[in-house]
């Protein structure tokens, strides 16, 4: 009986590695002009990290965690975002004691416990910036002219952003009551999730999926309505600034994001090629989580986006590095003596930076060339008795069939592929 893998895992198999090469080549190119450095953190944090930092009233928290304890009775998790883990290491290693102002990307798997269906697993991949250290409205826009170039440079068009603002931690609070006071009469007809956000953290009410939670959701009061005098002029210059960078929006009163962390800004950047019902990626302000977490006093923005989304999306425009690039050369090999300077020649070649492969079966010679001609070798030499004794070759290049007399040593070969190029 064969092992299966994990419900909710999936395998990037060769042939579709192209995909995922062509988004994280794209993403990277494009981090690296807006002048964020990537950091790489580890997949292991302490469950405390999130609980803290995502926030206990949350579905990540409460029912999408991997979290168990380890031999020694540590409660750890695997990270199901990145942006506490990006924060804890910032505060860990005392970033804004050399520099607070730090412009940051990662990549890579995320982990939650949902039910799987297409584009959405257990193990997801993540891309995203984390932007620490400024309060001011054009990081927030930067970050999110960051999110448009990715999307425009992958080939999404109809671009749109919705935008809203959730404010300080006192409007926030303020809202609550707000919140509390729109729902408190409707209760009964709610969903027992509802019901517990509603004491916990009624915010969250407005993440709910439940049919008979939307009516009293659509009627709730908007956030961006309760804002103290600074978080109303931080968004209102937040809007000027992606008008004047022509980034469309569309305010969207009741987006607030699932995660606690979120203050001021927030958002979800969506496409109209794709139907505009999920959003791409998400983002939004989170200023006291550098704090809440340990460190200073130190406001942040970014977003992060699933890669699997942008990866079907590849695939249905059929875009992607083609997985098989074809090899330089082939080395078909009869007998041992052939076989021996196979393997020499091909050592040498491949330092001298050519990609070389052997068939390593010990079959036929035809079955070798059809090898050949698989691979997409762009160039065939047979090695034999005579060539290992005479030290010249016919190497034939694949693409027109013409064969060429060479001396067979590393110096030469190299030259003589490197010149069909
Ligand atoms: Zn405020
Ligand atoms: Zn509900």
């Amino acid at each position: 009986m064969s092992v299966g893998r994990v419900r909710g895992t999936h395998d990037i198999l060769p042939e579709e590695i192209g995909r995922w090469r062509l988004i994280e080549r794209t993403f990277r190119g494009i981090a690296c002009r807006y002048n964020y450095r990537e950091i790489r953190f580890p997949v292991l944090e302490h469950t405390e990290l999130f609980t803290r930092g995502i926030g206990e009233a949350t579905e990540v928290v409460q029912k999408e965690m991997y979290t168990f304890n380890d031999r020694k009775g540590r409660s750890l998790t695997l990270r199901p975002e990145g942006t506490a883990s990006v924060v804890r290491a910032y505060v860990e290693h005392g970033l804004q004691t050399v520099e607070p102002f730090q412009k940051l990307y990662y990549l890579g798997p995320m982990f939650r416990y949902e039910k799987p269906q297409k584009g959405r697993q257990r193990q997801f991949h993540q891309y995203g910036v984390e932007a620490i250290g400024s309060l001011d409205p054009t990081l927030d826009v930067e970050v999110i002219d960051l999110a448009w170039a990715l999307m425009a440079e992958l080939g999404l068009g109809g671009l749109w952003l919705r935008l809203n603002s959730i404010g300080c931690a006192q409007d926030r609070a303020r809202y609550h009551d707000v919140l509390r006071e729109h729902f408190a009469g409707a209760l009964d007809s709610m969903c027992d999730d509802c019901r517990r956000r509603f004491e916990e953290n009624p915010l969250r009410i407005l993440d709910c999926k439940q049919e008979q939670c939307q009516p009293q959701i659509a009627s709730a009061p908007g956030s961006a309505d309760h804002l103290c005098d600074a978080c109303a002029e931080h968004f209102a210059e937040v809007r000027r600034l992606l008008d004047a960078l022509g980034l469309s929006y569309e305010l969207d009163p009741r987006l607030v994001r699932g995660l606690d962390y979120y203050t001021r800004t927030v958002f979800e950047l969506l496409s109209k090629d794709l139907g505009a019902q999920d959003s791409l990626l998400g983002g939004g302000r989170y200023d006291d989580l550098v704090e809440a977490l340990g460190g200073p006093s130190i406001p942040a923005v970014g977003f992060a986006g699933g890669t699997e989304r942008l990866a079907l999306v590849a695939e249905e425009h059929g875009r992607g590095d083609p997985a098989d690039h074809g090899i330089d050369l082939f080395l078909a090999t009869i007998g041992d003596d052939g076989l021996d300077l196979g393997m020499r020649l091909a050592k040498e070649l491949r330092s001298h930076g050519l990609s070389v492969d052997l068939d390593h079966r010990g079959r036929a010679l035809r079955k070798q060339m059809e090898r050949a001609n698989r691979l997409s070798a762009a160039h065939l030499l047979v090695l034999g008795d005579d060539e290992a004794t005479s030290g010249r070759g016919k190497i034939k290049r694949m693409e027109t069939g013409v064969e060429t007399e060479v001396e067979i040593s590393s110096a030469a070969l190299t030259t003589y592929i490197r010149d069909a190029e």
